[in-house]
């Protein structure tokens, strides 16, 4: 098994020199080879920023990116450069991550010859990779321009170019939020296929805990820039540990809703009770003390480490109620 041990500490310049903001805190994350790891928060959580950390797209102003042990820290160093081709980014909105004055076989064979994979047979290479996320038959698609095509069917031409660079991994950010309900379950389907049959790491990020527990191997769960919960997903759906997941489950306007997402803006713990705090000024000890029904004295000043809960295994909480649960 390969994975993808990925350590971040400290700060994340996230608008450009005048303005820092602690975005994402002392993140560590393993991804695996043929697992889909949820990354699950609201709306200002950090979870957009970690992937984009993780694909080097951010600046980071500290902390490791490791890939099989090696440190791959140098931006523009080759080692990055071989990390950068093995983890592809699937973006949100796939209207607004393909060109639109470029054809399909534009996008696609600029991916090819990106990654040096264009050789002879640069058609049979294109139609493997329609045929890869089910555009098919191939010809059917390969010509038109984006605005031809659907949301879901524009989703699958990102996908097909992000494999055109023969990944290990793939960092989807919110893949399916855009997309009309009736299609979003066929890409999570797609995207779960790919994992199989490609041996495909896939972090999924999602502001729907539902969608992670129907799609997601394990899930972590990402409160004001800081994990508080992981575990396999079956586990932390069903048993929840720490306050912050509960809110999450409670307030999921529809818990049978399995591939969903709504406005992504407006998110069911924002019409919770209380707002996500500021990256730039996060409260004190626990950041969720402000928030949390259980809050004791401690958690107002003692930053809570990770504790396991229960004897899942690999089911961890950041919070003071599992001092000891499990020791
Ligand atoms: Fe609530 Fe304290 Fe646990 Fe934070 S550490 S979630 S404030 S009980
Ligand atoms: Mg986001």
């Amino acid at each position: 098994t390969k994975h993808f041990p990925v350590r971040r500490r400290g700060r994340a310049a996230l608008t450009g020199p005048r303005r820092s903001v602690q975005a994402v805190d002392d993140v560590t994350l393993t991804l695996r080879r043929g697992r889909v790891t949820a990354l699950v928060g609201e709306s200002g959580s950090g979870k957009s920023t970690v992937a984009r950390l993780l694909a080097g797209l951010y600046p980071r102003t500290g902390g490791d990116i490791r890939l099989h042990g090696e440190t791959v820290n140098v931006k523009h160093g080759k080692a990055f450069r071989a990390y950068a081709r093995r983890v592809q980014m699937i973006f949100q909105d796939p209207f607004a991550s393909l060109n639109p004055v470029h054809t399909v076989r534009y996008h696609l064979t600029r991916a090819l010859k990106i990654h040096g994979r264009a050789g002879d047979d640069l058609d049979q290479a294109l139609h493997e990779l329609l045929a890869r996320v089910q555009l098919t038959p191939p010809e059917r698609y390969i010509d038109k321009f984006p605005h031809e095509l659907s949301g879901g069917q524009r989703q699958r031409v990102a996908i097909a170019r992000a494999l055109g660079a023969d990944p290990e991994a793939l960092l989807a950010d919110e893949p399916v939020s855009m997309l009309d309900v009736s299609i979003r379950l066929g890409v999570l389907n797609l995207l779960r296929d790919l994992k199989e049959r490609l041996h495909l790491a896939i972090l999924y990020i999602t502001h729907d805990i539902a969608s992670a527990r129907y799609f997601a191997d394990e899930t972590m769960v990402m409160y004001a820039g800081r994990m508080v919960e992981g575990g396999d997903s079956e586990t932390i759906t069903q048993r929840p540990a720490h306050p912050y997941t509960r809110l999450l489950i409670e307030s999921a306007p529809d818990p049978d809703r399995i591939a969903g997402g709504g406005d992504p803006a407006e998110t069911p713990a924002e019409r919770g009770s209380g707002e996500p705090p500021s990256l730039i000024d996060p409260p004190s000890g626990c950041r969720f003390h402000p928030r949390c029904p259980v809050a004791m004295e401690r958690c107002k000043t003692e930053l809570p480490p990770r504790f396991d809960v229960d004897d899942a295994p690999g089911h961890w909480a950041a919070c003071w109620l599992y001092d000891g649960a499990a020791g």
